[in-house]
């Protein structure tokens, strides 16, 4: 029998704003354990949560980037329950009157056509600590900093079918959180990841089969492989004539398997009641509207301009508004020199080569971003030749030098004097009396072989174009 893979997904991403949702320290990432923490996060009794504002406005943003009506009375909820990494044994969460609810986010479907997933909500949380288990010490610690530190969770309806369209959803999603900069989304910080609830059902049937629910996962890699095997798994269950149970499952990437965690808890398991230390939080319409007026440009929409604006081709345009951090790159590249293809050039060749072959994720740009526009400024104004741009770009990527004194500093820049040129090509010359004879007796690769060593001799500081005019003329050859 043929199967439909159905899945939803349960998106928690770490919002960027300096403090935590409910006191003033600091959210950063990797700083010494327990350093960032106070009596409201860690939990200590009597201790109140105040809201932060900039949590709201980032949850409103979110909600109006994918579609979703904003809910105008809020409420906040207690979710009970006991884990070493939550000292106050609770989670402030929402269950009842989520901030956001039904958007939709389009995606690229299976047969490459357009599907929108619907989007049942988006809610604020908290998130809990970190257990950090020491094999050496055979002990456990716990890390209170990331305790209190904003999340949002956006909950899918079952509208995804496979590995291709979850991917994707993926994908959008974390482009549209950070376009509009509520979210850096660093699966490798764990500030991005997901559930994933899956189940099949054979083909055409409209009704959902029993669902798995596979935690915290944090690498699209391993969400490939997990959708794959969870799928493979079911249909063998159904095949044997027995049937899915309802359970929470742990991916194990190593073993490219999962295995039951836990039976699966329902709302009732977790004593949900309405949160007492906070306030209801009303929203009103004119913070809403604010809000839309200052949304950041989505990448959909900076796609249709750079095409109408700067006549980028679609196929460019795809590439830079793939991450915003490209986008960025691109923005200022363009603005300092002014050619959008040859900024879009530039990035789609030596930029993304230089990640991909030292595996550096477009986040973790390496260099200034003023740095490219200063380079093809140079290139533009015949300051420096193309090669030479090329091995500037290569030492600005690798050690952020400013290109512009990097040039000076190596005397890179192309010579300005015509005489100067012709001194150095007479010199080669002389020096390959050989390969001059061969050009003489009709042997056109020994000219070839001139202009490369005309070049070597010049270091780049003579355009190809200029060396081979000069030696034409030195050679007598026109
Ligand atoms: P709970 O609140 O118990 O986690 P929900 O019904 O709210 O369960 O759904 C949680 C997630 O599971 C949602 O993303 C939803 O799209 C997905 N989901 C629900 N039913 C199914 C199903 N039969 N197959 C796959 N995913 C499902
Ligand atoms: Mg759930
Ligand atoms: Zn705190």
């Amino acid at each position: 029998m043929q199967y439909e893979t159905v899945i939803g997904l349960e998106v928690h991403t770490e919002l960027s704003t300096k403090s935590k949702i409910f006191c003033a320290c600091s959210t950063r990432f990797g700083q010494t354990p327990n350093t960032q923490v106070c009596p409201v996060c860690s939990g200590m009794p009597g201790a109140l949560p105040v809201l932060n504002r900039a949590v709201v406005e980032y949850a409103i943003r979110t909600g109006l980037a994918v579609n979703c009506n904003i809910t105008r009375n809020n409420q906040f909820d207690r979710k009970n329950y006991f884990y070493p990494d939550l000292p106050k044994a609770y989670q402030i969460s929402q269950l009842y009157f989520p901030i956001c609810t039904d958007g939709t986010l389009a995606i690229t479907s299976e047969d490459g056509g357009t599907k929108e997933v619907r989007i049942r909500e988006i809610h604020m949380e908290e998130d809990a600590g970190k257990l950090i288990h020491d094999d050496w010490e055979d002990a456990s610690f716990t890390d209170f900093n990331r305790c209190g530190v904003p999340l949002l969770e956006i909950v899918s309806q079952p509208d995804l079918r496979g590995v291709a369209e979850t991917l994707d959803f993926l994908e959008k999603l974390k482009g549209i959180l950070q376009f509009c900069g509520v979210s850096d989304c660093k699966m490798q910080e764990g500030s991005f990841r997901c559930d994933v609830n899956l189940s099949v059902r054979p083909m055409g049937s409209e009704t959902y089969g029993t669902r798995t629910e596979l935690k915290n996962m944090n690498s699209t890699r391993a969400i490939a492989r997990m959708i794959e095997a969870e799928t493979a798994r079911q249909i063998a269950l159904l095949e044997e004539g027995g049937h899915v149970t309802q359970e929470t499952r742990r991916w194990d990437d190593d073993a490219g398997e999962s295995y039951p965690m836990r039976g699966k808890e329902d709302a009732q398991d977790y004593k949900y009641f309405p949160e007492p230390d906070l306030p209801p939080l009303v929203i009103s319409q004119e913070q809403i509207d604010a809000i839309q007026a200052n949304m950041p440009e989505l990448p959909e929409a900076k796609k249709l301009r750079y095409t109408r604006e700067l006549g980028l081709p679609a196929y460019d345009t795809g590439i830079i508004t793939s991450s915003v951090y490209l986008v960025r790159l691109f923005e200022t590249t363009v603005e300092i020199c002014g050619d959008a293809k040859e900024s879009a050039n530039w990035i789609m060749g030596e930029v993304l080569s230089r990640l991909k072959s030292t595996q550096t994720l477009p986040e973790n740009m390496p260099f200034a971003p003023e740095s490219l526009g200063k380079i093809i400024v140079m290139a533009q104004k015949n300051i420096i030749n193309r090669g030479t741009a090329k091995k500037v770009f290569a030492q600005v990527f690798a050690e952020d030098t400013d290109p512009e004194a990097y040039v000076k500093q190596n005397n890179l820049a192309m010579l300005t004097d015509a005489n100067a040129v012709r001194e150095a090509l007479i010199g080669v010359v002389e020096a390959n009396q050989k390969s001059v004879n061969e050009f003489k007796n009709g042997k056109t690769q020994a000219f070839q072989f001139l202009v490369g060593q005309g070049m070597k001799s010049l270091r780049g500081q003579a355009s190809a174009q200029e060396v081979t005019r000069v030696l034409r003329e030195l050679l007598g050859s026109d």
